[in-house]
């Protein structure tokens, strides 16, 4: 076998090490699976061997799950064959249950993290012994990419905790510690990091019974199944949780409820072939196919680099610079101090830049809190990062990022000062969200190498930075700004310049477009649930308080200014420059916007009715479907507008990029696999029909109609496109 070693010691236990050849971390393979029956096999039939003892030969982890790369390759050519994605689904989980019953005590020692399917082989061993690590993690995260365990996942854990605790678990795709998962039932014992393996053949040593709980004949269900009285409950209770937090978007939750509602009424084995049924049933839905492509595909993709230029050497920034320590900059100087990036983060005067620093420090406690930083480490950490107003510290600096006023004459002047420190071939990011680069760029003596470096907030939280292409960005700037992404963690898309780049231009629609309806004479109320109903994160009213309505109106004044003639006011707009400028009311900084926020949970403020009188009362289910396709089209015509105008041109970059920065709804993989998916003739056809009813901004652009004349995609055309540039 290419990807165990066994290794039977004297008292006749197996000492099985999983570890995939070339791989930093083991996932479980094509390759794997095939190995799987072979090894359950040799376990069970080889006299010498009492017991077994599976661990993992990864310093990385113990398995990080199926490899949705294998997986995914079979699945999006879309072969459609049920009996053999049935047959390949159920590999797995026969072999599992075969080790189950192999009628020798099987133990896994868990020498690091066991995601998915890694943890579900550990579920199908009859202990389970954990090293304590803070790096370790334990869990089910199927559901993040529109799957649910399917490897006996939904059974055992289930049969383990309750069908409580191993819902909430899966559905919300959680991980535990292993102290945490100790306490929850997951796991047996906690050990020392490295003496995993010394414990899991003292327990087989000490007479480890060969039985799962659930292969006893008096085994009950922890809390009841389906037919008791206390068990229906997580059944009623739980439905109507899961609908409220999915509203019914995501298969893949559905399907989780229903494989643990009828597993739980019959034996095991039965069990099993339930969940590979539904599992494969789910595999298939495009909500599956779209999510794996872009939340774990594209993504991995892009977190290596995939767009960056050819032929430019690797860099490894050292050094960073960081002027302007408020809320944005102070965050970007944590998450680059936590990458081992020596950090210099300036402002106007020594106060500021000590509270940058200092909450630069409150993020770092809360990680030593958790354990995920020793004393030592959180002190070296913390002395990387130097607070000061002196502009000389700059000198050595691979990249300065400015995080300072969203204003054009202040930033134009750090520019210049900071620009004067800097060796050649150092980098100049902006942060700027609303400035367009290449007019920022005209107070750099070297525009080549000045780039837009735009990062979300919670800098620490949001896991995309958008980079933004003046006119004369270099490719050397490119991929160096790439090469601090990458080395910060975080997931970087490429975008060209223009007002508002990719992500807030489109994000803008969405709330614009919950204006507009507002206008129309939809109730406030509705508009904000019909936007969760799409699957975005919240509704577009309340978007609009969390991004501040003054903001709106000071942007729309620049706008204005900017184009002259050419400015068109969104609609709505008039509402909330009387909110902003005739009430006070910014939004939720100030507690006062569309919502109130004195009370919990928030509520819609009174007020609003007179400023926008309620006239559509109808709620037919025809007209909440038709709203809610509205909401998400509205957010795609603008990603098909900017592909035409050049500001992107990667699917994956536009899918990971809506659904990262702004929450476009994830279910659909993103606005381009959801144009593809309903098919571009089918999509150009509605939009045009909202676009007579609504207004040319659903207007498709020429390159849609070109493409549904042709019968073409955007990932049949456009993939692999750029790279190849
Ligand atoms: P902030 O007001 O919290 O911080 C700005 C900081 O810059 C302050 O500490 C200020 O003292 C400092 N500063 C001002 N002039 C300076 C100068 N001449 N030299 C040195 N320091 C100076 O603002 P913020 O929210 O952190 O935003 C900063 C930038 O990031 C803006 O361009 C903004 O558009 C952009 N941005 C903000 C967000 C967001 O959600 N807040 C998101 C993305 C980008």
């Amino acid at each position: 076998m290419e990807n165990f070693k066994i290794d039977v010691d004297a008292d006749g236990i197996a000492l099985i090490t999983f570890d995939v050849p070339g791989r930093s971390m083991n996932t479980l393979t094509g390759k794997v699976m095939d190995e799987l029956p072979a090894l359950v096999e040799r376990i069970k039939t080889d006299d010498a061997i009492k017991g077994a003892v599976i661990t993992s030969g990864k310093a990385s982890g113990f398995c990080a799950g199926a490899d949705l790369g294998d997986m995914a390759s079979g699945l999006l050519s879309g072969s459609g064959d049920l009996q053999a994605a049935y047959d390949a689904g159920w590999k797995m989980n026969g072999a599992l249950r075969a080790l189950e019953t192999c009628g020798k005590p099987v133990a896994a020692a868990i020498n690091g993290l066991a995601l998915g399917g890694g943890l579900e082989v550990t579920l199908a061993c009859h202990y389970r012994v954990v090293g304590d690590s803070p790096k370790i993690q334990l869990g089910l995260p199927e559901i993040k990419v529109g799957l649910f365990p399917g490897g006996g996942g939904t059974q055992r854990l289930t049969r383990l905790i309750g069908v409580q605790a191993a819902m909430t678990a899966m559905s919300s795709g959680s991980s535990w510690r292993p102290n945490d998962a100790k306490g929850a039932g997951v796991v047996h014992e906690v050990v020392p990091a490295g003496t995993e393996v010394e414990a899991a053949k003292a327990w087989i040593k000490g007479g480890g019974k060969a039985v799962q709980p659930w292969d006893d004949k008096s085994f009950k269900l922890p809390g009841g199944g389906p037919y008791h009285p206390a068990g229906i409950q997580n059944f009623l209770v739980g439905n109507a949780m899961i609908r409220k937090q999915s509203y019914g978007n995501y298969p893949a939750v559905t399907n989780l409820m229903k494989a643990v509602y009828e597993g739980t009424q019959v034996p095991m084995d039965a069990a099993l072939r339930i969940e590979t049924r539904y599992f494969i049933k789910t595999l298939m839905t495009p909500q599956a196919q779209g999510m794996i492509r872009s939340l774990f595909l594209s993504k991995q993709e892009l977190d290596k680099g995939a767009v960056r230029p050819a032929g430019i050497p690797q860099s490894d920034p050292k050094k960073v610079t960081v002027i302007g320590a408020g809320m944005m900059g102070a965050g970007i100087a944590y998450v680059q101090a936590l990458a081992g990036i020596q950090t210099i983060l300036i402002d106007r005067d020594q106060d500021a830049a000590d509270k940058g620093k200092a909450h630069v420090e409150e993020l770092l406690k809360k990680r030593l809190s958790r354990g995920q930083l020793t004393q030592d480490k959180f002190d070296a950490l913390l002395a990387s990062v130097v607070a000061t107003t002196d502009y000389d510290q700059i000198k050595g600096s691979d990249l300065v990022i400015e995080a300072v006023f969203e204003n054009r004459e202040i930033k134009a002047d750090v520019t210049k000062r900071a620009e004067a420190q800097l060796e050649a071939g150092a980098v100049f990011g902006s942060n700027t969200s609303t400035l367009p680069i290449t007019g920022l760029a005209e107070a750099s003596v070297r525009p080549e190498d000045f780039i837009g470096i735009h990062f979300f907030s919670p800098v620490d939280k949001m896991m995309l930075v958008e980079i933004i292409l003046g006119e004369k960005t270099g490719p050397a700037a490119i991929a160096k700004a790439l090469d601090y992404i990458i080395k910060i963690k975080k997931t970087p898309i490429v975008v060209n310049d223009g007002r508002g780049f990719y992500t807030s231009r489109c994000f803008g629609t969405y709330v614009a477009e919950g204006l507009a309806m507002l206008e129309e004479g939809y109730a406030p109320a509705l508009i904000d649930n019909l936007g969760r109903m799409t699957g975005m994160p919240r509704g577009p009213l309340e978007m609009h308080d969390d991004v501040a309505l003054d903001l709106s109106v000071k942007i729309a004044k620049q706008t204005a200014e900017d184009l002259g003639d050419a400015y068109v006011p969104i609609e709505g707009h008039e509402i909330v420059r009387k909110m902003v400028e005739d009430l006070g009311r910014y939004g939720r900084k100030n507690g006062k916007g569309f919502y109130d926020y004195d009370t919990k949970p928030k509520k819609l403020w009174s007020g609003l009715s007179d400023l926008a009188t309620v006239t559509i009362n109808d709620s037919t289910p025809e007209l909440i479907e038709d709203q809610k396709r509205r909401l998400l089209y509205r957010q795609a015509v603008e990603v098909a507008k900017c592909w035409e105008e050049g500001v992107i041109d990667d699917p994956r970059e536009a899918d990971v990029g809506a659904i990262l920065a702004w929450g476009f709804a994830p279910w659909t993989g993103g606005p381009i696999t959801m144009i593809d998916q309903i098919g571009l003739k089918a999509f150009v056809e509605q939009a045009d029909v909202y676009a007579d009813r609504y207004g040319d901004r659903f207007r498709v652009p020429q390159l849609l109609r070109d493409m549904a004349a042709k019968g073409e995609t955007f990932y049949g055309k456009f993939a692999g496109v750029k790279a190849a540039a």
